[in-house]
């Protein structure tokens, strides 16, 4: 009886040690993103895989073990003169297990977690590593801290107008791509850079690049750096995709009450928003708490505002190019989502449609693009400039009603009040017509 049982139990462990071969884990690739706060790196995997990630001092090395795992090709070594990687090397551990060194240049903290498989990534291991709060202070002291010069003589601080631009996806996702195997990533970020060259030429105006490079932002996290850059204006850059490769043309949108106004519009929203499923943590858990808070608080003016700039931008798109929908769109994208900042996204045109792809790899037109939204934006701030910026001295303080607008939403742009301009205008009541020209006076 006892012995029978031995018998079975060294049979089972058998199978079992069998079976675990048999489901052995293969690390196929290893890739390197560099974020100005962090540096990423993305194993790809067979299946999620059981780990441990750890330093170890003399010399400073990451450690990343990788349970019943092996292996099938040697890994990418970083590139040269990297601020932070010297070099990789792996080993076989316990038979079974890999283990992948990577020697680092200065101690770091790691953070590792899971992506499941999505669009034609499979499963990934993604080890996050962020400089250690040591090295942080030891880099803001050297840099030193300039003195802040207040000068009390000025009432009012003039200030530029800051546009955020926000280059679509980058680093482990690329957004949609083309026949020909342009990423649209790639593209958005030539058209931002354009956009952004445009605007710094522009007295009284300063673009922020929300991404600098090629690594992935969370959705949240895009809208919280045009919020620390005090922007006036959030627009993110993308191109569309779609399986029937004749649709083309340009689409604008600003962000909708509740999520997507049309199936169409569903459909661009969860591909857009599922952005973070592919390059980083899932936030389906926030984003419906998120959307309530965030439209409650929303307001009246940040959305004319969008909407008035929008419809500025198509406009211009019409000049250049064909539309996809003639009017502005709304979708629940995730980055248009601020209460406080206006924010419209574009989609520069379909990339899956060969005629579009090989226009969106060309500099002239990335040009043309780039200028399209640049005009747009400028006339909508000739007319709206905050009145504590630059750009409002340069322009004249009159206004024009377009459609759609409020005495109380243009108030709130120009920064005065309702009265002042009843006031400055003789007028009797609130109710204002198309065309009409207003003086706004001085707030
Ligand atoms: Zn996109």
């Amino acid at each position: 009886m006892f012995k029978n049982r031995k018998i079975i139990l060294g049979i089972a462990f058998l199978l079992l040690s069998l079976s675990v071969n048999a489901q052995q884990i293969s690390v196929n690739s290893l890739r390197y993103w560099t974020a100005p706060d962090h540096t990423r790196l993305v194993f790809d995997v067979t299946d999620s895989v059981v780990h441990q990630v750890f330093l170890l001092d003399n010399p400073v090395r990451l450690v990343i073990d990788f349970n019943n795992s092996h292996l099938s090709k040697p890994l990418t070594q970083p590139p040269k003169n990297h601020p932070l990687f010297v070099r990789v090397r792996s080993a076989v551990r316990n038979k079974q297990d890999l283990r992948v060194v990577v020697d680092l240049t200065t101690a770091v903290r790691p953070k590792s977690f899971s992506l499941n498989p999505s669009k034609n990534k499979s499963h990934r291991l993604v080890v996050d590593l962020f400089p250690k709060p040591s090295a942080l202070t030891t880099l803001s002291a050297k840099k030193g801290v300039q003195p802040l010069t207040t000068t009390k003589t000025v009432k009012q601080q003039l200030r530029e107008i800051v546009i955020a631009i926000d280059a679509g996806h980058g680093g482990e996702d690329p957004g949609a791509r083309g026949p020909r195997g342009t990423q649209e990533k790639k593209v958005v970020f030539d058209i931002a850079k354009k956009l952004a060259a445009l605007i710094n030429k522009k007295s009284g105006m300063k673009a922020v690049m929300v991404r600098k490079g090629d690594y992935y932002i969370k959705l949240r996290k895009r809208m919280e750096i045009a919020r620390a850059a005090k922007a006036d204006l959030f627009v993110s850059i993308h191109a569309d995709a779609f399986k029937n490769a004749k649709v083309k043309g340009a689409s604008v949108f600003t962000v909708s009450n509740r999520g997507a106004s049309s199936e169409a519009a569903r459909w661009l929203a969860d591909h857009e928003n599922s952005a973070d499923l592919v390059g980083g943590v899932k936030l389906a858990d926030k984003e419906d708490m998120l959307a309530t808070v965030l439209m409650d608080l929303s307001q009246t003016a940040t959305k004319e505002a969008s909407r008035n700039i929008a419809g500025k931008i198509l406009k211009n798109f019409k000049r250049i190019g064909h539309l996809h929908k003639q009017n502005v769109q709304k979708a629940g994208f995730m980055v248009l989502k601020s209460p406080d900042i206006p924010s419209i996204l574009v989609e520069t045109a379909f990339i899956s449609n060969p005629d579009e792809e090989r226009k969106l790899r060309s500099r002239k037109h990335q040009t043309k693009m780039a200028n399209a939204i640049y005009q747009g934006l400028v006339s909508y701030f000739e007319q709206y400039a905050p009145s504590n910026t630059y750009f409002a001295l340069n322009v004249k303080k009159q206004h024009v009603i377009s459609r759609g607008e409020t005495l109380s939403g243009i108030a709130v742009h120009y920064g005065v009040t309702m009265k002042a301009i009843k006031t400055a205008n003789a007028l009797a009541s609130t109710a204002i017509q198309v065309g009409q020209v207003l003086r706004i006076p001085k707030g």
